[in-house]
């Protein structure tokens, strides 16, 4: 399958998930052109705020291969992957994505993922979110890293 026609699959997904109550995101993981792992957002119905369509699709893959090691496989998306799904595809180790509509095309719906990757190129402190280091006296942060 080409990539327009996994693309157009997606839409198709996210179309279905929209007609159950749910909001209108797709995904799915392929390797060697074969579906390892398909995910819809499922938000509304969990309550889970991280189940966007990638995550999900993401959590299947690595369920049907047996690793969270995912290179070599490409993501397809109904939307731009959000800067959350972005930080997942990264840490699965897959580096091709395609998607169907743009984060400056979903703004029209919602602009939520537009003004989160504007917000990212702040500096740390002009964020809404503040992030700040708290290290307790005596207590080294890094232990857990260098316990055995
Ligand atoms: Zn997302």
């Amino acid at each position: 399958m080409s990539h327009q026609e996994w693309i157009a699959r997606c839409i198709d997904l996210a179309t279905e998930n929209r007609a159950h109550g749910q909001a209108p995101f797709a995904a799915l993981v392929v390797q060697n052109g074969k579906v390892v792992g398909k995910g819809v957002n499922d938000v509304k119905a969990t309550n889970d705020l991280t189940g966007h369509a990638e995550i999900r699709a993401l959590q299947a893959a690595a369920r049907q291969t047996g690793s969270r090691r995912l290179a070599g496989c490409v993501l397809y998306t109904s939307c731009e992957p959000c800067p959350m799904c972005l930080g997942a595809i990264y840490w699965s180790g897959i580096t091709q994505v395609y998607y169907g509509l743009s984060i400056a095309g979903q703004a029209e719906f919602s602009d939520l993922p537009q003004r989160q990757y504007a917000e990212f190129r702040l500096a740390a402190q002009e964020r809404s979110v503040q992030a700040l280091q708290a290290s307790p006296d005596g207590v080294d942060p890094r232990r857990p890293f260098l316990a055995k």
